[in-house]
């Protein structure tokens, strides 16, 4: 251990920068008007800065701003494109894919489950890919395909799905195409014309913005009914009064991620490279997930055989590394990851997960700190097993 608390798990969520800290101040209790309360300058102030954080965000993603608006988070905007689907008229067919987030997969099953929707879980590769084949297939099959949700970057084991692939499929079949690309913005370049997508989810402090706050990009002209009704702010569309500091972060934390941590992901990715081929060379049994190219720089997902994911990370704790055993949304939970599953690893290794995640402030130490901790991790835990047979 090298003295300071090593934290790699940064797809769970990310420190917020100080100097995102410095751009929210003012507006907790120097700038603290309504942004909806035009009338005199505390409420005008309020609104500007909503506004330019609007362009900061819409410029991170190759959006306008009108095609920007702010929610809690991802698990909301994830949540309005599929409630606003479900509920709209006639019974659509949602068709979604089997890695993806609680925060998609939920949503979708609860419409389902209803009667408010039909829904088809696509199926991906071993490495976590859909194959767009499937969709076209999928979708040739189902009668009012109203949208296609399916994630950009997978937050367990970092796999890139072929979005303008799908996309396109999913438009020529008249649906909407939405895709969560929580894990994506801010740690590689997303661009929603590249992309070719209608609506994109998004959330701050996966790009050390804060917590509670995040975006749904919907495209000009695409129909989807309100989400939070109330007052009239987000355009009419989701209603409550502005987070005004949340989003003052959120598009701080956007030029950031543009000027700087997206430019650091050739470092991640090496760092990522480099503890792999010590990793692998020190532990026999030891197991990569994810796709070997298609992948976000800054996660190194692995599987150890004979040794339990969540008894790893309470050792790795004690050695000061904090890494995941994939979602730390579910994290808790005793059953293996349905990522990995669904790209068909064995139950048994699922239940040996682990995730290191990194971000712009990961040093080598850190990495080497995690690197030489992981073995002797490994090596007592499957000491004490029973069904070990290394
Ligand atoms: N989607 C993905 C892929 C995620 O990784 C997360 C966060 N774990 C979410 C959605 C939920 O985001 P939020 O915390 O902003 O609700």
């Amino acid at each position: 251990m090298h003295g300071k608390t090593v934290y790699l798990d940064n797809a769970a969520t990310t420190r917020v920068d100080p100097r995102v800290v410095d751009a929210m101040l003012p507006y907790f209790s120097e700038k603290f008007g309504n942004a909806a309360a035009q009338y005199y300058e505390y409420g005008r102030q309020a609104r500007t800065a909503l506004e330019a954080a609007r362009a900061q965000l819409a410029s991170l993603i190759g959006a306008s701003p009108e095609e920007i608006f702010f929610t809690a988070g991802a698990t909301e905007s994830n949540n309005w494109v599929i409630q606003a689907t479900a509920l709209a008229g006639k019974k659509k067919h949602i068709l979604t894919a089997a890695t993806e987030h609680h925060a998609v997969l939920e949503p979708v099953e609860w419409f389902r489950k209803n009667g408010f929707c039909e829904s088809t879980v696509l199926p991906v590769d071993s490495t976590g890919k859909v194959n767009p084949d499937d969709l076209r297939r999928a979708l040739g099959g189902a009668s009012g395909a109203g949208l296609v949700t399916i994630m950009y970057a997978n937050n367990e084991i970092g796999t890139l799905n072929d979005i303008p692939a799908l996309a396109k499929i999913a438009k020529e079949a008249g649906a909407v195409f939405h895709t969560d690309a929580t894990q994506a913005v801010g740690k590689i370049p997303v661009n929603v014309d590249d992309l070719g997508v209608d609506a994109l989810s998004l959330s701050a402090h996966k790009f050390h913005g804060p917590k509670g706050v995040g975006a749904l990009y919907l495209r000009k002209g695409t129909r989807l009914p309100a989400y939070i009704h109330g007052g009239g702010q987000e355009n009419n569309r989701r209603a409550g009064t502005s987070n005004v500091p949340g989003a003052v972060g959120m598009g701080r934390a956007a030029e950031l991620a543009a000027a700087e941590y997206i430019a650091d992901g050739a470092r991640q990715s090496a760092l990522v490279e480099k503890a792999w081929a010590a990793i692998a060379a020190a532990i026999p049994k030891i197991h990569r997930n994810g796709h070997p190219s298609d992948r976000v720089p800054n996660i190194l997902s692995l599987c150890v055989e004979g040794a339990e994911g969540e008894a790893i990370l309470g050792y790795l704790d004690m050695s000061g590394v904090q890494v995941s055993s994939g979602s730390a949304c579910t994290s808790g939970s005793l059953d293996p990851s349905h990522v990995l599953l669904a790209c068909g690893v064995p139950v048994e290794r699922a239940h040996g997960s682990i995730r290191a995640s990194l971000s712009h402030e990961t040093t080598d130490a850190d990495m080497d700190a995690f690197v030489a901790a992981l073995p002797k991790v490994v090596e007592r835990l499957r000491l004490m097993s029973v069904t070990w047979k290394g």
